[in-house]
């Protein structure tokens, strides 16, 4: 039957679901087969971006997230601008070639405004040649336009739910979070010309096997150039977390973002797929595991070592520790033990990015 599956052109939500739910030795097959597609597609290089997750003040109140704005057992951080540049000058001597500014959301001037000039900066200093994803949530389309024109090129953020009623499930009901808005920025962030990123939390609360294919779909339709998802993890000061005991076990949502990102990878070729750090929150091993069935994107955390364990999206966030010289290189010999490589100084960007600007003109 997985046979059958795999030898077509395209992939129904029917074959998505059979893939996402097939046996272990079907597994095997499923794994094997997006690897190979991932290595005749893009090849075996897997790219570091070095991730700043500068601060924890947010505005929004997203029912499964650690940082929500309703959380007042944690302690707020802002990164200094100067240690944020020095974050990314340290990146870009360390050859990652490119880095994510990542941060609770916040539309107001000021923080508007220094984003704006910690771009500048950080293209000053790398003379150009850092790239830089953000990821800041949902802005309008003025200071999306502004920050491309200051030197970001490449945005995330993530969907969470492609379907509105799932994605209602999540947030609160109120004017602050309408998925027609979340969607709105997505279109914007293409129309502009980043590379534009998304994603969604696999096996939270709520969710179904049909919803993970219905996202699988709503990437192609959307014909996303970079994806990033990881399974869910509860927090306890989350409203989210009294549904704890109807959630699958840790172990099970790991296997089936594994899976999610197998089914991408042979949906969607040539896109950018990041092993993202909650899969290494679960298993120590996660991300090098998702790079050996289709990913091709790491995130290391470099954010100013003091500030790391307050940006606490959920429980047993990892990452404390790298950055270190050690860390890194031990990062890059399990690619290599693995087959896989790292270069240095390159942008890594998403190939189908460019396919589909070519397909528009
Ligand atoms: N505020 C920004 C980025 C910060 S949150 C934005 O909205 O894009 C980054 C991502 O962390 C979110 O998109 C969400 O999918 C993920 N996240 C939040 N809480 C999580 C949890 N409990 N488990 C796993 N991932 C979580």
């Amino acid at each position: 039957m997985i046979h059958s599956i795999l030898k077509k052109e395209t992939l129904s939500k029917e074959d998505l679901i059979y893939l996402l739910s097939c046996s272990k030795d079907e597994e095997k097959i499923l794994f094997d087969y997006s690897e190979k597609i991932r290595i005749n597609t893009i090849g075996r290089n897997v790219y570091l971006r070095g991730l700043i997750e500068f601060s924890n003040i947010c505005t929004k109140d997203c029912l499964y997230c650690g940082i929500r704005k309703s959380n007042t057992t944690i302690e707020r951080f802002q990164v200094l601008k100067e240690e944020i540049v020095e974050a990314a000058e340290f990146a870009y001597k360390k050859g990652y070639g490119s880095i994510v500014l990542q941060s609770g959301e916040r539309c107001d001037e000021l923080f508007i405004d220094t984003i704006d000039d910690i771009l500048k900066k950080i293209k000053k200093i790398s003379n150009n040649e850092l790239g830089i994803t953000l990821s800041l949530g949902e802005q309008n389309k003025e200071t999306y336009q502004r920050w491309f024109n200051s030197g970001a090129h490449r945005y995330l953020l993530r969907i969470e739910a492609a379907d509105e009623n799932l994605y209602n499930k999540i947030h609160p009901n109120d004017e602050n979070h309408l998925y027609s808005r979340r969607y709105e920025c997505l279109k914007y962030l293409q129309d502009i010309g980043y590379q534009t990123g998304t994603g969604v939390m696999i096996g939270h609360p709520f969710q179904t096997i049909e919803d993970l294919a219905d996202n699988l779909l709503f990437f192609k339709k959307f014909d996303i150039d970079m994806v990033g998802m990881g399974p869910y993890v509860e927090h306890q000061d989350t409203p989210l977390y009294k549904y704890k005991d109807t959630l699958i076990s840790q172990k099970e949502r790991l296997n089936l973002s594994l899976r999610m990102i197998a089914c991408l990878r042979i949906l969607m070729p040539d896109i950018n797929i990041a092993a993202a750090t909650a899969l290494q929150a679960i298993d120590p091993l996660g991300r090098e595991k998702a790079v050996q069935i289709g990913a091709n994107v790491i995130m290391p955390n470099i954010t100013p070592t003091y500030k790391r364990k307050l940006y606490n999206l959920y429980e047993n966030k990892p990452g404390g520790d790298e950055g270190k010289e050690e860390i890194h290189q031990l990062l890059i010999e399990r690619l290599k033990q693995i087959d896989y490589c790292v270069p240095n100084d390159l942008w890594g960007d998403s190939k189908h990015y460019f396919e589909r600007i070519k397909k528009g003109d």
